[in-house]
């Protein structure tokens, strides 16, 4: 277990694209740990490499541990993920990031998505998810494209791309 270093609002990291993961091997599945560790350390729901400094396709989130009626872990990590179907239904959920502590702002996302991924074991996994999982799993790819979601809101007067 190792919580890592998280990067922050105006680190460049957060506007670059991730690269793509060829081989899931013991470094892969210590950074997928590691991150999870992150996550749960910081309260988070859901966290990109990139906010720990790894320009790499993976996400790790958590949905239901937020639910106090359900402390329970379901932790999920997913490598190189592609949103592959999007809902035409919106839903709007005030959105926050580890890495812009303290800010939280109203973001308009897909209801529902359908998402395909490679599992830490190397499957191929196709899976359909709405709600609160499908806002996360939106959110945490937009990292992946150098995305955050304060740019989904009002780009250029948040955006970190503009801001140094
Ligand atoms: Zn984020």
């Amino acid at each position: 277990m190792a919580i890592r270093k998280l990067r922050f609002k105006g680190d460049d990291i957060l506007t670059k694209k991730a690269r793509k993961i060829e081989v899931i091997d013991e470094k892969i599945k210590e950074l997928a740990e590691d991150m999870l560790d992150t996550m749960y350390a910081n309260d988070g729901i859901g966290l990109a490499a990139c906010q720990v400094g790894m320009l790499k396709q993976m996400i790790v989130y958590d949905v239901t541990y937020i639910d106090e009626k359900n402390p329970k872990k379901n932790p999920h990590v997913l490598i190189n993920p592609v949103i592959t179907t999007k809902s035409k239904s919106l839903v709007t959920v005030e959105e926050g990031c580890l890495s812009f502590p303290n800010i939280f702002d109203n973001v308009v996302r897909h209801e529902k998505v359908t998402v395909e991924y490679t599992n830490l074991e190397g499957k191929k996994v196709v899976k359909k998810v709405k709600g609160m999982e499908s806002v996360c799993i939106q959110h945490e790819l937009d990292h992946l494209d150098g995305i955050v979601f304060l740019d989904r809101i009002n780009k250029g007067k948040y955006s970190i791309k503009y801001e140094k």
